[in-house]
């Protein structure tokens, strides 16, 4: 049953020291195993005091990268369309560059007993054979009224994550053919893109390998399961951590309870056949336009994506009607910029449902913070049920900082660790 004081692991003895002997071990399920939901795991395990015991059971229906994140394009940066840093943006930034860090340190310390996304059955197509890929984005200015702000924000970018400007000759020598209509792009050496399946299988590797160094202290476990009902899991566990993506708000008890808006994205896999010339330089940036191109290798890229507000369609499975739309919509927008795109065939499509947060002063913010009032559990008890949603079209960018402090404010049961432009969206939830 439930316990009746908070289990909270981070409250300290008055002499500072953690010591946990009598103790069950603290249990904590996360929902969904998305860069959310793996991230808070990592987080969990890698942050709380040494001696505690603590089980984490990762729980996800399809398995490791099953929803948004494991179709996403991947690309990394942290910054807005017209170039402006994001909402803590350096601090994203690097929280999630320490996370790649841990994934390839997992994946290649480990060759033996990593399987790649393809090999285990997780994911139904695997694109690409590299975790990282860190060639940078390129950007070419398309709209002549938003140059010169976009010309303003480069100049104030992160020394970590360098936007630089340059011309049609300079970025003709990253992308040959190239079509830049205002003579200018902005460049990103510092930014990459990621293959996400193989990113998040490593890094549940790393929180495999990091229970397995605490000599059963710790312990983290996937379990293939959906949850269908939240209350099932209050007696079970210390903490839930909701980590679902578009598909919270098929929970009931939260269906038409967050302010989400979800909406499909469809990604498709272009190839150059081998007798065609002019395939892509091995060093070139992927590129960000009105269509993005996700490069893959010298003969592979995707090219993404398309929006369509309000579907509650989240199956990864793209039909021939769907893809022929897509490639029809993007195609002409990529080839704008990279004409040669013409010349490239299309070699299959995947789409996932983004949960999009609403827009604040501060941009679409990912929605954080304890939610037992608003599903109606544990009135004056400890927090119990937590949200970590609403990543929006940039999960990649935000996993890694808004994991490390949802799993702080969980250890603690502290929701006040999160900052509040996170948990505002509550006050309005609650008083609907
Ligand atoms: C087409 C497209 C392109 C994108 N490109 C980029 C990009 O380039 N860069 C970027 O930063 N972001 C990108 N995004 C956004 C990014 O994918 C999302 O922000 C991110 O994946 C959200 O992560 P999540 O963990 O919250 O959700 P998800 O990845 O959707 O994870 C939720 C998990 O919960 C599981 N689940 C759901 N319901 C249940 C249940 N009832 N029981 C058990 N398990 C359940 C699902 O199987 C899934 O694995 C893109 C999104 C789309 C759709």
């Amino acid at each position: 049953m439930t316990s009746v004081f908070p289990r909270c692991s981070v409250s300290s003895s008055s002499s500072g020291s953690f010591s946990f002997p009598n103790r069950p071990p603290l249990r904590y399920a996360v929902l969904g195993a998305g860069f959310a939901g793996i991230s808070v795991a990592w987080h969990l395990l890698k942050d709380c005091p040494k001696d505690l015991r603590l089980s984490v059971d990762v729980y996800d229906e399809i398995g490791i990268g099953g929803g948004a994140s494991g179709v996403s394009g991947g690309l990394l940066h942290p910054y807005s369309p017209k170039g402006k840093l994001l909402w803590h943006g350096a601090e994203c930034w690097r929280e999630c560059l320490e996370l790649l860090n841990v994934a390839e340190t997992a994946a290649s310390s480990s060759s033996s007993s990593y399987s790649s996304p393809a090999e285990n059955g997780d994911c139904k197509e695997s694109f690409g054979n590299f975790m990282v890929r860190r060639r940078g984005i390129l950007r070419p200015a398309t709209n002549a009224k938003t140059l010169g702000l976009m010309s303003d924000n480069a100049r104030n970018c992160l020394a970590s994550c360098v936007v630089e400007t340059i011309d049609k000759d300079g970025a003709q020598n990253l992308v040959p053919n190239l079509c830049l209509p205002l003579n200018c792009s902005f460049y990103l050496p510092g930014a990459m893109n990621v293959n996400p399946q193989r990113y998040l299988q490593a890094l549940f590797l790393a929180c495999q390998n990091s229970a397995r160094a605490s000599l059963g202290s710790k312990t983290i476990t996937l379990v293939k399961k959906s949850i269908d009902d939240l209350l099932e899991l209050e007696g079970e566990y210390d903490a839930v951590v909701i980590c679902l993506g578009s598909k919270v708000d098929f929970l009931p008890g939260l269906t038409g309870k967050l302010p989400l808006r979800t909406c499909r994205g469809v990604i498709t896999h272009l190839q150059l056949h081998e007798s065609a010339r002019g395939s892509y330089p091995e060093g070139g940036p992927s590129i960000l336009s009105d269509a993005w191109l996700a490069v893959q290798g010298p003969r592979d890229l995707h090219m993404g994506s398309t929006w369509e507000w309000q579907s509650r369609n989240y199956s990864s499975d793209v039909s021939a009607e769907e893809a022929s739309r897509a490639l029809a919509e993007l195609l002409p927008k990529a080839s704008a910029v990279y004409p040669d795109i013409e010349k490239w065939e299309f070699a299959g499509a995947r789409a996932g449902l983004r949960a999009m947060p609403p827009v604040t002063s501060h941009g679409s913010l990912p929605l954080l913070g304890c939610i037992n009032q608003l599903i109606g559990v544990g009135a004056g008890g400890s927090c119990k049920f937590w949200l970590f949603g609403g990543l929006g079209s940039r999960g990649l960018l935000y996993h890694g900082w808004l994991g490390k402090l949802m799993a702080k404010a969980v250890l603690c049961c502290k929701e006040e660790l999160i900052p509040s432009e996170l948990t505002s969206w509550k006050k309005k939830s609650v008083n609907k």
